[in-house]
């Protein structure tokens, strides 16, 4: 009771059910609480001062709060009530994936030979680690159709980059690291910002009245001073490129390159293999295809997965495997260099390696399968509420707008929080006007869809007969509606004490 009484705004709002109104930490406590009871000192106390010069010590902080273990525990357990998870509710967001997280994964993540074993430990010390490590890189081979796998790169974005560089060494090799990167216009951001990181001016190709790249476009866009087409397949339309033989002819022809992001691959994992199509770079998300924890963030893990003209500019260390030990080479002269301090979320790669295994070959191939049966069961059930603006056949995910409704797709994503629901991706591909993209992925059972589209659609009812009152909308959780711009310009980020 504590707490409230010392929460200035507790008895405007006391508690929303059993989630209780929580103030900021600072707010809560008092002098001289402590997390910790010791035996009285039995050594004589000495001023630090006498032990250190006065410009190596810190002055006092300030106001930080005092309080017990159980003021911290039950604080941050409240707090992290107030959030939505993927262990509480539906996360739809197209694009990303958001999938369970196998309890198994973290259950083996916590073994404590894997959990406490030091980053600098050895080889020697380290051969159970090294050893997961190289057989996760060839299960992703093996997933990918790929030649070789590295896991360094700590997020997708950073895998992009990893595989920019590598094509760009490639290139200059040759004598010409070419100057331009083609991207279609549904592209995810991160794309032309990785080309551009790499120096490359970003060439858009439109997509055609599909979805699809324009194949048309595409070949006259394409030259010599092009290094590399990044495209992503299945799209962010949900949609296979069907073209993609031809695509990854025409821009080979040329002497360019192809660069798959496979942030998609949840849709084909087990079904096609991309390395078949031409891709020369593939990036793979471990935190959307193979179930580590994304979002409220979890570390990420993006490998790069590469053919074999490629090998040579691998980030280093590349871990290699002699009779029966495995090791880090260091000594790769041709390498677009470490993309950071140690190998990999070695955390996270444990947890994708545990995914794989537990499903096996054939629970891959059921997973892409259940997501994309998952997807156009929500398409076809909202297909009659919602205009889609792209009508070929879709797989994982499904991108509706909002043309015709009452209400905008913020005014969607916001009813859709006091209903329970995570909102969909929205406003995303560009391409698409008021997007809602919606991607159920695998774990979802048919009860859950069914209340996201009973959702949807008595939203929608609402939108036609009252459109004004989902502007208040969200009404249930404790932050409304912010005023966005604001929020973005001007955010408070930082407590300060109250003056006074
Ligand atoms: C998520 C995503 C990325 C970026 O991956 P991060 O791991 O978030 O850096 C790139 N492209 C697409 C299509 C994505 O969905």
């Amino acid at each position: 009771m504590n707490n409230l009484k010392n929460n200035p705004s507790a008895s405007k709002a006391a508690t929303t059910g059993l989630i209780f109104e929580e103030p900021v930490v600072f707010e809560l406590g008092s002098p001289g609480r402590k997390a910790y009871s010791l035996p009285s000192c039995d050594v004589p106390e000495i001023e630090l001062e006498t032990l250190l010069p006065a410009d190596e010590i810190r002055e006092p902080v300030k106001e930080l709060p005092e309080l017990s273990e159980l003021d911290v525990v039950r604080h941050f357990t409240r707090l992290s009530q107030w959030n939505f998870s993927i262990d509480t509710n539906f996360y739809p967001l197209g694009s990303c994936t958001m999938k369970y997280n196998p309890k198994i994964n973290e259950t083996l993540a916590r073994l404590p030979g894997f959990a406490g074993h030091h980053p600098v430990s050895p080889d020697d010390d380290s051969q159970g680690s090294l050893q997961l490590i190289f057989e996760l890189q060839e299960c992703l081979k093996e997933i990918s159709g790929m030649d070789h796998a590295c896991l360094q790169p700590a997020a997708g974005a950073q895998g992009e980059f990893a595989g920019m560089l590598m094509i760009q060494a490639y290139h200059t090799a040759k004598g010409n690291p070419r100057k331009k990167v083609l991207l279609p216009d549904s592209a995810h951001g991160t794309n032309p910002a990785s080309a551009t990181l790499c120096g490359y001016k970003s060439v858009q190709i439109p997509s055609n009245s599909e979805g699809l790249i324009d194949i048309e476009k595409l070949e006259a866009a394409m030259d010599e001073e092009t290094a590399a087409i990044m495209l992503t397949n299945p799209n962010t339309l949900g949609m296979f490129e069907k073209d993609i033989l031809k695509i990854t002819d025409i821009v080979h022809s040329k002497g360019g390159l192809v660069y798959c992001d496979g942030a998609n691959l949840n849709a084909v994992m087990g079904i096609v293999k991309m390395g078949d199509m031409g891709i020369d770079v593939l990036h793979i998300n471990l935190h959307k295809t193979f179930s580590t924890p994304h979002g409220g963030g979890g570390p990420g893990a993006g490998p790069v997965c590469i053919k074999n003209i490629l090998e040579p500019y691998l980030p280093k260390p590349v871990i290699e495997k002699k009779g029966h030990k495995y090791f880090l080479n260091y000594d790769r002269p041709d390498s677009v260099g470490k993309l950071k301090v140690f190998n990999g979320n070695f955390g996270m790669l444990l947890r994708a390696y545990v995914y794989i295994r537990t499903l096996g070959a054939e629970g891959i191939l059921k997973a892409a399968q259940s997501a994309v049966l998952n997807a156009n069961y929500i398409r076809a059930k909202l297909k009659d509420t919602f205009h889609l603006p792209f009508t070929g056949a879709s797989l994982h995910e499904c991108v509706f707008n909002d043309k015709g409704q009452g209400i905008t797709t913020m005014d969607f994503a916001k009813e859709l929080i006091d209903h329970g629901f995570h909102p969909p991706t929205v406003y995303f591909p560009l391409i698409v006007k008021g997007a809602l993209m919606i991607e159920p992925t695998e774990t979802e059972s048919k009860e859950t869809l069914d209340m996201f589209i009973e959702a949807m659609k008595s939203i929608a009812k609402k939108g036609h007969e009252n459109p004004e009152s989902s502007q208040g909308a969200p009404r249930l959780p404790k932050v409304s509606r912010p005023d966005e711009a604001h929020a973005a310009r001007k955010p408070v980020l930082r407590w300060r004490a109250p003056s006074g």
